[in-house]
Protein backbone atom coordinates (compact mmCIF):
# COMPACT_ATOMS: atom_id res chain seq x y z
CA UNK A 1 0.00 0.00 0.00
CA UNK A 2 1.54 3.29 -0.85
CA UNK A 3 0.92 5.83 1.55
CA UNK A 4 -0.50 9.70 0.28
CA UNK A 5 1.81 12.94 1.16
CA UNK A 6 -0.19 13.97 4.05
CA UNK A 7 -0.62 10.12 5.86
CA UNK A 8 3.22 10.09 5.68
CA UNK A 9 5.66 11.66 8.52
CA UNK A 10 7.85 14.28 6.94
CA UNK A 11 11.19 13.22 5.76
CA UNK A 12 13.71 14.14 8.44
CA UNK A 13 16.46 16.45 6.96
CA UNK A 14 19.33 13.70 7.27
CA UNK A 15 17.25 11.22 5.15
CA UNK A 16 20.04 8.95 3.70
CA UNK A 17 18.89 5.44 1.74
CA UNK A 18 20.53 2.65 4.19
CA UNK A 19 21.00 -1.30 2.81
CA UNK A 20 18.40 -2.81 2.64
CA UNK A 21 16.44 -5.00 5.57
CA UNK A 22 13.43 -6.27 7.02
CA UNK A 23 11.08 -5.18 9.84
CA UNK A 24 8.76 -7.31 11.63
CA UNK A 25 6.02 -6.13 13.04
CA UNK A 26 3.60 -8.01 15.45
CA UNK A 27 -0.12 -6.49 16.37
CA UNK A 28 -1.82 -7.47 18.87
CA UNK A 29 -5.54 -7.45 20.12
CA UNK A 30 -8.37 -6.38 17.63
CA UNK A 31 -5.48 -4.49 14.86
CA UNK A 32 -5.58 -7.96 13.00
CA UNK A 33 -8.82 -6.59 11.68
CA UNK A 34 -7.01 -4.17 9.67
CA UNK A 35 -3.79 -5.63 8.64
CA UNK A 36 -4.16 -6.30 4.69
CA UNK A 37 -2.10 -9.75 4.43
CA UNK A 38 -3.75 -12.99 3.26
CA UNK A 39 -1.28 -15.13 4.65
CA UNK A 40 0.63 -13.99 7.80
CA UNK A 41 -2.05 -12.84 9.91
CA UNK A 42 -1.11 -10.51 12.78
CA UNK A 43 2.59 -11.08 11.51
CA UNK A 44 4.14 -9.34 9.07
CA UNK A 45 7.60 -8.72 7.38
CA UNK A 46 8.50 -5.69 5.46
CA UNK A 47 11.53 -4.71 3.49
CA UNK A 48 12.85 -0.92 4.01
CA UNK A 49 15.63 0.95 1.99
CA UNK A 50 15.97 4.30 3.97
CA UNK A 51 15.09 5.44 7.14
CA UNK A 52 11.03 5.54 7.98
CA UNK A 53 8.84 6.77 10.71
CA UNK A 54 7.43 3.72 12.55
CA UNK A 55 4.23 5.38 11.96
CA UNK A 56 4.83 4.83 7.92
CA UNK A 57 5.62 1.36 8.61
CA UNK A 58 2.53 0.64 10.52
CA UNK A 59 0.35 2.32 8.04
CA UNK A 60 2.02 0.52 5.40
CA UNK A 61 0.22 -2.30 6.68
CA UNK A 62 -3.56 -0.70 6.98
CA UNK A 63 -3.11 0.17 10.56
CA UNK A 64 -4.27 3.92 11.28
CA UNK A 65 -2.31 5.04 13.32
CA UNK A 66 -5.04 6.68 15.77
CA UNK A 67 -5.93 3.09 16.54
CA UNK A 68 -2.45 2.39 17.89
CA UNK A 69 -1.98 2.91 21.76
CA UNK A 70 1.50 1.20 22.19
CA UNK A 71 5.00 0.66 20.11
CA UNK A 72 7.51 -1.33 22.00
CA UNK A 73 10.79 -1.84 19.94
CA UNK A 74 13.37 -4.00 22.15
CA UNK A 75 11.19 -3.79 25.07
CA UNK A 76 11.04 -0.01 24.80
CA UNK A 77 7.94 2.08 24.15
CA UNK A 78 8.18 4.38 21.01
CA UNK A 79 6.21 6.96 19.85
CA UNK A 80 5.32 7.27 16.23
CA UNK A 81 8.04 9.44 14.78
CA UNK A 82 10.51 6.89 16.07
CA UNK A 83 12.85 6.30 12.94
CA UNK A 84 13.18 2.76 11.63
CA UNK A 85 17.05 2.65 10.20
CA UNK A 86 17.70 -1.13 11.34
CA UNK A 87 16.25 -4.83 10.99
CA UNK A 88 13.99 -4.67 14.19
CA UNK A 89 10.52 -6.26 15.65
CA UNK A 90 7.79 -3.99 16.35
CA UNK A 91 5.10 -4.89 18.92
CA UNK A 92 1.79 -2.77 18.11
CA UNK A 93 -1.17 -2.97 20.46
CA UNK A 94 -4.29 -1.14 20.36
CA UNK A 95 -6.21 0.81 22.74
CA UNK A 96 -7.40 -0.69 25.92
CA UNK A 97 -4.99 -3.87 25.00
CA UNK A 98 -4.45 -4.05 28.93
CA UNK A 99 -0.47 -3.48 28.63
CA UNK A 100 -0.47 -1.42 32.13
CA UNK A 101 3.24 -1.71 32.50
CA UNK A 102 3.46 0.84 30.05
CA UNK A 103 0.74 3.24 30.96
CA UNK A 104 2.09 6.55 30.63
CA UNK A 105 3.68 5.63 27.41
CA UNK A 106 0.44 5.36 25.83
CA UNK A 107 -0.19 7.30 22.93
CA UNK A 108 -3.57 7.84 22.43
CA UNK A 109 -6.39 9.81 24.69
CA UNK A 110 -8.54 7.33 26.73
CA UNK A 111 -11.42 9.42 26.88
CA UNK A 112 -13.24 12.43 25.16
CA UNK A 113 -16.68 13.21 24.46
CA UNK A 114 -16.77 15.80 21.36
CA UNK A 115 -16.63 14.48 17.86
CA UNK A 116 -16.41 15.09 14.29
CA UNK A 117 -18.25 12.63 11.76
CA UNK A 118 -17.92 12.07 8.34
CA UNK A 119 -20.81 12.45 5.94
CA UNK A 120 -21.07 8.35 5.41
CA UNK A 121 -21.88 7.75 9.75
CA UNK A 122 -25.52 9.77 9.84
CA UNK A 123 -26.75 7.41 11.94
CA UNK A 124 -24.37 7.20 14.50
CA UNK A 125 -23.65 11.16 14.42
CA UNK A 126 -27.55 11.07 15.43
CA UNK A 127 -27.51 8.32 18.28
CA UNK A 128 -24.37 9.49 19.77
CA UNK A 129 -26.44 13.16 20.09
CA UNK A 130 -29.58 11.19 21.53
CA UNK A 131 -27.61 10.03 24.09
CA UNK A 132 -26.30 13.72 24.64
CA UNK A 133 -22.90 13.76 23.16
CA UNK A 134 -21.08 16.70 21.38
CA UNK A 135 -21.52 15.85 17.97
CA UNK A 136 -20.66 17.76 14.64
CA UNK A 137 -21.98 16.33 11.66
CA UNK A 138 -22.18 17.60 8.32
CA UNK A 139 -23.41 15.03 5.72
CA UNK A 140 -22.16 17.56 2.85
CA UNK A 141 -18.44 17.95 4.53
CA UNK A 142 -15.26 17.18 2.84
CA UNK A 143 -11.98 15.50 4.22
CA UNK A 144 -10.08 18.89 4.94
CA UNK A 145 -13.68 20.39 6.47
CA UNK A 146 -13.59 17.80 8.83
CA UNK A 147 -9.74 17.90 9.66
CA UNK A 148 -10.29 21.52 9.88
CA UNK A 149 -13.40 21.22 12.32
CA UNK A 150 -11.44 18.43 13.90
CA UNK A 151 -8.58 20.57 14.83
CA UNK A 152 -10.18 23.91 15.65
CA UNK A 153 -12.55 22.51 18.11
CA UNK A 154 -10.49 19.75 19.25
CA UNK A 155 -13.13 16.66 18.50
CA UNK A 156 -11.89 13.12 17.70
CA UNK A 157 -12.35 12.08 14.14
CA UNK A 158 -15.00 8.92 13.62
CA UNK A 159 -14.76 7.68 10.13
CA UNK A 160 -14.97 4.32 8.09
CA UNK A 161 -12.09 5.70 5.88
CA UNK A 162 -9.52 4.37 6.91
CA UNK A 163 -6.98 7.15 4.73
CA UNK A 164 -8.41 10.16 6.25
CA UNK A 165 -7.98 8.67 9.68
CA UNK A 166 -4.43 8.20 8.50
CA UNK A 167 -3.76 12.06 7.77
CA UNK A 168 -0.89 12.95 10.16
CA UNK A 169 -2.78 15.86 11.76
CA UNK A 170 -5.43 13.27 13.00
CA UNK A 171 -4.23 13.04 17.30
CA UNK A 172 -7.40 11.57 18.16
CA UNK A 173 -9.69 8.94 16.12
CA UNK A 174 -11.95 5.56 15.39
CA UNK A 175 -12.91 3.55 12.94
CA UNK A 176 -16.38 1.84 13.24
CA UNK A 177 -15.55 -1.46 13.12
CA UNK A 178 -19.45 -2.63 12.76
CA UNK A 179 -21.53 -1.20 9.67
CA UNK A 180 -24.37 -1.02 11.96
CA UNK A 181 -24.95 2.43 13.41
CA UNK A 182 -25.95 0.66 16.70
CA UNK A 183 -23.57 -1.52 17.16
CA UNK A 184 -20.97 1.21 16.32
CA UNK A 185 -22.63 3.62 18.60
CA UNK A 186 -21.48 0.80 21.56
CA UNK A 187 -18.28 0.59 20.17
CA UNK A 188 -17.48 4.23 20.43
CA UNK A 189 -19.14 4.24 24.39
CA UNK A 190 -16.27 1.58 24.71
CA UNK A 191 -13.79 2.87 23.14
CA UNK A 192 -14.11 6.58 24.94
CA UNK A 193 -15.11 5.71 28.24
CA UNK A 194 -18.60 7.01 27.53
CA UNK A 195 -21.02 5.07 29.86
CA UNK A 196 -20.94 7.22 32.57
CA UNK A 197 -21.23 10.47 31.09
CA UNK A 198 -24.54 9.68 29.03
CA UNK A 199 -27.40 12.09 29.01
CA UNK A 200 -30.25 11.87 27.01
CA UNK A 201 -32.31 13.98 25.21
CA UNK A 202 -30.35 17.25 26.36
CA UNK A 203 -29.03 17.94 22.70
CA UNK A 204 -31.01 18.62 19.49
CA UNK A 205 -30.66 15.89 16.93
CA UNK A 206 -30.96 18.24 14.06
CA UNK A 207 -28.01 20.96 14.76
CA UNK A 208 -26.38 19.58 17.92
CA UNK A 209 -27.29 22.40 20.19
CA UNK A 210 -28.15 21.55 23.90
CA UNK A 211 -31.72 21.31 24.79
CA UNK A 212 -33.90 23.75 27.15
CA UNK A 213 -36.79 23.07 29.35
CA UNK A 214 -39.49 25.06 28.72
CA UNK A 215 -43.14 25.47 30.38
CA UNK A 216 -45.82 23.96 28.23
CA UNK A 217 -47.58 27.53 27.92
CA UNK A 218 -44.47 28.88 26.02
CA UNK A 219 -45.24 26.76 22.82
CA UNK A 220 -49.21 25.96 23.23
CA UNK A 221 -50.08 27.90 20.36
CA UNK A 222 -48.11 25.71 17.97
CA UNK A 223 -48.96 22.59 19.63
CA UNK A 224 -51.57 20.04 17.80
CA UNK A 225 -54.75 18.93 19.64
CA UNK A 226 -53.77 15.56 20.74
CA UNK A 227 -50.04 17.12 21.87
CA UNK A 228 -51.67 19.86 23.92
CA UNK A 229 -53.81 17.04 25.53
CA UNK A 230 -51.20 14.27 26.46
CA UNK A 231 -47.81 16.09 27.18
CA UNK A 232 -46.41 17.81 29.50
CA UNK A 233 -42.98 18.50 29.39
CA UNK A 234 -40.91 20.34 26.30
CA UNK A 235 -37.75 21.06 25.30
CA UNK A 236 -36.46 23.83 23.03
CA UNK A 237 -33.15 23.64 21.02
CA UNK A 238 -31.32 26.74 22.12
CA UNK A 239 -29.91 26.72 18.37
CA UNK A 240 -32.57 25.93 15.85
CA UNK A 241 -35.11 26.22 17.64
CA UNK A 242 -36.85 22.94 17.36
CA UNK A 243 -39.28 21.67 20.49
CA UNK A 244 -38.89 18.17 21.80
CA UNK A 245 -41.56 16.20 23.45
CA UNK A 246 -41.85 12.68 24.92
CA UNK A 247 -44.00 11.45 22.29
CA UNK A 248 -44.96 8.58 20.53
CA UNK A 249 -41.47 7.61 19.22
CA UNK A 250 -39.64 8.10 22.26
CA UNK A 251 -40.70 4.83 24.15
CA UNK A 252 -39.10 3.33 21.17
CA UNK A 253 -36.27 5.43 21.32
CA UNK A 254 -35.80 4.79 25.40
CA UNK A 255 -36.19 1.11 24.70
CA UNK A 256 -32.95 1.69 21.92
CA UNK A 257 -30.95 3.64 24.45
CA UNK A 258 -31.48 1.21 27.38
CA UNK A 259 -30.25 -1.78 25.60
CA UNK A 260 -27.24 0.49 24.31
CA UNK A 261 -26.69 0.93 27.64
CA UNK A 262 -26.78 -2.74 28.63
CA UNK A 263 -24.89 -3.39 25.68
CA UNK A 264 -22.07 -1.11 26.34
CA UNK A 265 -21.43 -2.24 29.68
CA UNK A 266 -21.13 -5.85 28.97
ZN1 LIG B 1 -31.38 22.42 16.97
Amino acid sequence: MRLPSSTRTPPPESRISVSPFAVQLNFHGDLEFFVQSRTSGRRIERGLSEKTSVKDVIEACGVPHPEVDLILINDQAVDFDYLITDKVVIEIYPVKSGCTKFKQKCLQLASTSRFVLDGHLGKLARDLRLLGFDVAYDPEAEDRELLLVMERENRALLTRDRRLLMHRVVKTGYFPRSQKAEQQTIEVIRRFDLLGSITPFTRCLRCNAPLRKIPKAEVMETLEPLTKIYYEKFRRCTGCGQVYWAGSHFSKLQKRLEKIRADSAG
